[in-house]
């Protein structure tokens, strides 16, 4: 079968569900309230919850998609998570065939692809590797959660 190797999203809205693991510093959480013009506490009390000093996850319907994605499209797209505007380009899904493999069942975009063709530029050192972990990432930005 003929892979593509340049990634297409579908616009499925499946990487926008139930998964958890959406998380915002403090900065990231206020330009999230912003852009949909609420005050912070307001946008607190509708779709995040504080897991940390310094860090704030994005909140899920129970079994279902993120508060966030309505009418298939993301509320906060230009200012979405930094884990969001990464996906797929994840590092394990640029390093492990088969996370790619597990990931590529739930995305169509990826089930597009083959694996040596989505990850070679990473793992020849031609693109950047994306962080280990985008909520260590903003815990070390917003100084360890202090
Ligand atoms: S699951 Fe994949 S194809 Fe569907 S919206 Fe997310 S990135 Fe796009
Ligand atoms: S913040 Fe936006 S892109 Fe991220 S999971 Fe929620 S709806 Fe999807």
């Amino acid at each position: 079968m003929p892979y593509s190797r340049s990634f297409r999203c579908l616009l499925c809205g499946e990487c926008c569900r139930g998964r958890g693991g959406i998380y915002l510093d403090r900065e990231g959480a206020e330009a999230a309230a912003r852009h949909l013009g609420l005050p912070f506490p307001v946008a607190e009390r509708l779709f995040l919850e504080q897991e940390r000093p310094g860090l704030w996850s994005v909140l899920n319907r129970p079994g279902g998609h993120c508060l966030l994605f309505r009418g298939g499209v993301c509320l906060i797209h230009p200012v979405k998570p930094p884990i969001c505007r990464a996906w797929p380009r994840l590092r394990a899904l640029v390093t492990d065939p088969l996370a790619f493999l597990e990931a590529a069942e739930a995305c169509p975009g990826l089930a597009r692809l083959d694996f040596a063709g989505f990850s070679a530029g990473y793992r020849e050192g031609r693109l950047p590797l994306p962080p280990p972990s985008f909520k260590a990432a903003l815990l070390a930005r917003a100084g360890g959660g202090r």
